[in-house]
């Protein structure tokens, strides 16, 4: 089917996500027409080719058509696509979930298809465990601002956005939201701005920490569940990086208080901040962790969530204390075979030292953003690279909303090969673990000169 009768039928019948209907149905906007992709490389309808600057929304870890991975999924096609796993198991789903578990030090593994349903998973376990085990006043949520755990009501009610959630304040539960820890907006940091990270010269931690304390105690004892997070980096919210530190703190408050710690990892896992997993750089015991995205290294719909012994324990007894949620594609072989292929290719030296050299390029490219006077923040954790531009960098003050900054930058960017998507008016890049340096450095030219063109 030709590029102009596909595009013509989307425009007609298809609702795309997080997508401003006006912008997409303008007739003066030509979606582009993926058509194939090969590592870090995609091609569209008419030939063109794209750098794949956001591992096609934070899913991909590997690069397209990576070898390994679609031979496992086509060698667990040639068996069976799908089985239940309401009374059944399958060969794929207790490879994965010992690998996983074991490489969180956590020991049960509940699968499901997103990051949302991963993490609507994690709040009910956590919930009922406390109903059921003799605290069932441990019902509060506490969660950071501007905090993204996905789209799902319960998910929606543990983030805090008040763009997204607006129209839904009816249907959400009351969570507590505390202050994100982020130094460059953090309302606690008074350091005049610098061309650095803001990490660097901020001094935040402290206040947050006792207003995160605070929060427990306003609570009341016996009051909170659970301490809801995106370890070290909230994505959604801008790629707003938290300094060193507050995390290790953050969970001994929460643990302090009879809470359990929900890390949301969605995002953060699978080697994207430079281990693992983003926790395992402050050495914390998290009681539950969310993954999805890169788990399949961007193949197929999966979602992990992963506890400990002792919350499983919880649910048995009794009849009446099972676990009743679930999902019909829970533990899809095709999938749990795609993320096993994923993990073995995530531990090899080659995808090691690739994630290295990307780092470092990464570091390179960021350097170079401090030339345009409207840069405000410039930071990175391993292979993330957030850019924050803004309308006067003297006050921090940020471009009117209407003016889509970061979308004009990355729709001149893609004019010119490098396929990426801001937050507000946040550059991102993350490429696959496929990408050179040279094409890291290319990214970074791509996304500058554009920055350029539309900024002077
Ligand atoms: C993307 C994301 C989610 C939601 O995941 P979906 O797969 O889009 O449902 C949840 N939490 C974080 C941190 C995310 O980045």
């Amino acid at each position: 089917m030709n590029t102009d009768h596909l595009i013509a039928l989307d425009k007609k019948h298809l609702w795309h996500p997080f997508t401003p209907n006006d912008i997409w149905l303008d007739d003066l906007f030509t979606p582009i027409v993926v058509e194939s992709g090969s590592g870090s490389l995609l091609t569209d309808t008419n030939g063109k080719t794209y750098l794949d600057g956001n591992s096609s929304i934070w899913t991909n870890l590997h690069g397209h058509r990576h070898p390994r991975i679609h031979q496992a999924i086509r060698d667990q096609l040639d068996q069976i696509a799908h089985v239940s796993s309401l009374g059944l198991t399958n060969t794929q789903a207790p490879v994965l979930a010992e690998k996983l578990c074991h490489a969180t030090g956590l020991d049960r593994c509940f699968l499901s298809d997103d990051g949302s349903t991963a993490m609507e998973t994690a709040l009910k376990m956590v919930i009922q465990y406390f109903q059921q085990n003799g605290e069932p006043d441990r019902t509060t949520i506490i969660s950071l601002a501007d905090g993204y755990h996905g789209d799902t009501v319960g998910a929606m009610s543990m983030g805090h956005s008040k763009v997204f959630h607006k129209a839904y304040g009816s249907l959400l539960f009351p969570a507590i939201e505390v202050s994100s820890p982020a130094s460059y907006r953090s309302p606690y940091n008074r350091a005049k701005p610098r061309p650095a990270d803001a990490r660097s010269y901020a001094e935040t931690q402290g206040e947050c920490l006792r207003e995160l304390e605070q929060a427990f105690q306003q609570a009341g004892s016996g009051k909170v569940a659970a301490l809801v997070l995106e370890p070290r980096v909230q994505g959604a919210a801008g790629f707003l990086m938290h300094p060193h530190g507050y995390l290790k703190e953050a969970a001994a408050i929460a643990h302090q208080h009879g809470a359990r710690l929900i890390l949301d990892e969605v995002m953060t896992g699978f080697g994207r901040t430079g281990k693992d997993f983003a926790f395992q750089h402050e050495n914390v015991q998290p009681d539950v962790i969310a993954l999805a995205k890169g788990i399949t290294s961007g193949t197929l719909p999966l979602a992990a969530t992963l506890c400990r012994e002792a919350l499983f324990q919880g649910f048995s007894g009794d009849l009446s204390k099972t676990f009743y949620h679930g999902h019909s594609y829970s533990g899809n072989p095709l999938g749990c075979a795609a993320a096993i292929a994923s993990w073995e290719e995530l531990h090899t030296p080659e995808c090691q030292s690739a994630r290295r050299e990307i780092e470092n390029s990464l570091r390179a490219v960021g350097a170079t953003f401090w030339q345009h006077p409207h840069v405000g923040d410039v930071r990175q954790e391993g292979c993330i690279l957030a850019i924050e531009l803004v309308a006067h960098t003297a006050t921090r003050e940020s471009f009117p909303y209407e003016q889509r900054i970061g979308a004009a930058i990355c729709l001149e960017a893609s004019r010119h090969g490098l396929l990426t998507r801001p937050v507000g008016d946040v550059l991102v890049l993350m490429p696959p673990y496929s990408t050179s340096g040279e094409q890291v450095l290319q990214m970074g030219e791509i996304l500058l000169t554009a920055t350029h063109t539309l900024l002077g």
